[in-house]
């Protein structure tokens, strides 16, 4: 189960996720998944789209269509 280290694109606070294959779906890439930073100065959901190495390539303020999972940060 990789581990991601990245920052949350609304209020760039550092996190930590986990994300398995079976989070996506594999039939593009890069594909989409949503990450909810569940905390409670941000509570938000950002879309981040990632390779099939499940590494993260880009990522979007808004909840984009596509996605299969929301995952939530490691706290
Ligand atoms: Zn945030």
């Amino acid at each position: 189960m990789p581990l991601r280290f990245n920052t949350c694109p609304h209020c760039n606070q550092r996190i930590v996720f986990r994300i398995e294959a079976k989070d996506i779906n594999p039939t593009r890439y890069p594909a989409p998944i949503y990450i909810f930073h569940n905390v409670q100065s941000c509570g938000k959901i950002s879309t981040f789209y990632v390779d099939s190495l499940l590494r993260v390539s880009y990522k979007e303020l808004e909840k984009k269509p596509g996605g299969i999972t929301t995952l939530e940060i490691n706290k």
